[in-house]
Formats: C-alpha cells, structure tokens, sequence
C-alpha cells in the first residue's frame, strides 16, 4: 500500500497563499499520501506554509517544485482534474468516490496526478483539457467553492477509504487490458501531431480553430486510449503526412512539365 500511496501526486497550480500548501501538506500526510508538486507558486518556501503544515512538515521538505504543469504530470497513465463548477464543454466526471476507486486500483499500474486550481480561479480549460477525467465535490449548490486544502482532505480520505476497502478484502477492480495507458506526454506530442496533419490536409484552420480540438482531446480522453493504440494512431498520422508530401511533389513536378 506505502508504494502504492507513493505513486498519487496531488498537483497544487499556481497556489497564492503559503498557509494553503501548509494545510494540504497536513491535510494528505493524515491520509497516508506523501507526493506534493507545486506548479509555479506563489510564495514558497514560506514559514507561513510550515506553521499550518503542522506536524507535516518532511511532506513540506520533499515538496517538488516545477514551472510548468506538464512537468507535473509527466510519467502519470492517469490525470484527474479537480473543479468548483460545472464547465461549458462537460467532461467525464467521477464523484469523490469513484475517483477514490480509480486511482487506488490505478495505483498499481502508473503514476497519477490530481490536479487543484488557483484559490481564486480554479483551472483553466486548457489545464482541464489535460485530464482523463474531472471530479467536482458534490457542495451547496449556492456555495460550491471549498477551500482548496478542504477539497484536497476531500479527495484524499476517499482515496484512504477506498485503499482500506481493498485491504479489507472488499476488492474494486476495472476491467483488465493488456496495454498500459498512453502517457500524458506522448497524448501532448499526439495531439500536435494531429493538429498539424489536419491543418495540413485542410480540414482544420489554425487561425479560426473553434473548439475542433478541445472536443478530440475530450473524445481521446474518454477513449483513453492505450500505447499500442497510440502509436498505431501516431503511424497512421505519418503515413498521412507522407502522403500529402508525396502528392504536393507530384503537382509541383507535373506543373513545371506542363510550363
Ligand atoms: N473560484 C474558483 C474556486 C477555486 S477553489 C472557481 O470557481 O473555480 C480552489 C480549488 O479547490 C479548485 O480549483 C479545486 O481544485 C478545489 N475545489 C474547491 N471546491 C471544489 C469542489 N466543490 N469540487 C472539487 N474541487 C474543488
């Protein structure tokens, strides 16, 4: 389980107030988690995060601090974005619950990063665009927004209970695959490599790309697809590409014959 518990980030994006990563430090360590990135923060190190870490302080000290949230979740087969609201393009969703389930069977599997927004602005779409799934805390309607180390105790003791649940013999599985899934890293290098082959056959223009993207990114991450897929998807691309090159050859070639 220790192991296990080791391979589950929680992701804090761009946090402003040090007292906040203090409580979340505390918050995960009464849980069992250990692993904290922190994507471009505000203040930190900061006696202000120590003091509200409380007794959680080697959770502080073994703190991985990284510029960009792609470094954060590099490595991870499964990325969950946390959210306060609802957001116009739906993603799938898990409830706290079913996100606890996930990631402890998950955990044997791959790295996985939880990822939790700006106090006062959450995440950003294109950050929520990087997630295989999002989670929202069933709150008051009317007052939906938890402090963010309060949605991070959230999470955690879900993840906890779900961990238990399987020691105590009550077992979750998903269906098993004989692949692991594709990387975040290698979806990123993926979904460039699709866009400029659609650019590049004329299908999409970047210069008014509308939401053609952001709904393959959300079609991809319900497919979820696996390595084997992935690198099938990314022959195919290159194929494509090949073949555009091949025939602009032919055109230009039979345009200097015909001149
Ligand atoms: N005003 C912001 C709220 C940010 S709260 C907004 O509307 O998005 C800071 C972070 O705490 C959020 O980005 C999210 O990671 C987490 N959080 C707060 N309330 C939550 C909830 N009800 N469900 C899931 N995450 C929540």
């Amino acid at each position: 389980m220790q192991e296990r518990l080791k391979r589950i980030r929680m992701v804090m994006v761009n946090t402003t107030h040090p007292g906040n990563i203090g409580a979340a430090a505390r918050a995960i360590k009464n849980m069992g988690l250990s692993s904290l990135v922190l994507v471009d923060p505000k203040e930190f190190p900061s006696p202000k995060a120590v003091w509200r870490a409380a007794g959680a302080v080697d959770v502080l000290e073994n703190v991985k601090v990284v510029s960009t949230l792609d470094e954060a979740i590099s490595g991870c087969g499964l990325v969950v974005g946390t959210s306060a609201r609802e957001r116009r393009i739906p993603w799938p969703l898990l409830t706290p619950r079913e996100c606890g389930d996930r990631v402890c069977v998950e955990s044997q599997e791959h790295d996985i990063a939880i990822l939790f927004g700006r106090e006062d602005r959450g995440l950003t779409n294109e950050e929520l665009q990087k997630c295989n799934y999002h989670v929202h805390i069933p709150a008051n309607a009317d007052y939906s927004s938890l402090n963010i180390a309060a949605a991070m105790q959230v999470i955690a003791y879900e993840i906890r209970m779900s961990f238990l649940n399987q020691e105590a013999g009550q077992a979750i599985t998903f269906d098993d695959w004989d692949m692991p899934p594709a990387k975040q890293q290698d979806l990123e290098m993926y979904y460039t490599h699709l866009e400029e082959t659609l650019a590049k056959l004329g299908f999409y223009d970047p210069k008014n790309p509308r939401q053609t993207m952001t709904r393959m990114r959300r079609l991809y991450s319900r497919v979820r697809m696996d390595e084997m897929e992935l690198s099938i998807m990314r022959g195919m691309l290159t194929s494509i590409q090949n073949y555009i090159y091949r025939t602009n050859q032919k055109t230009d070639s039979s345009d200097e014959e015909t001149q």
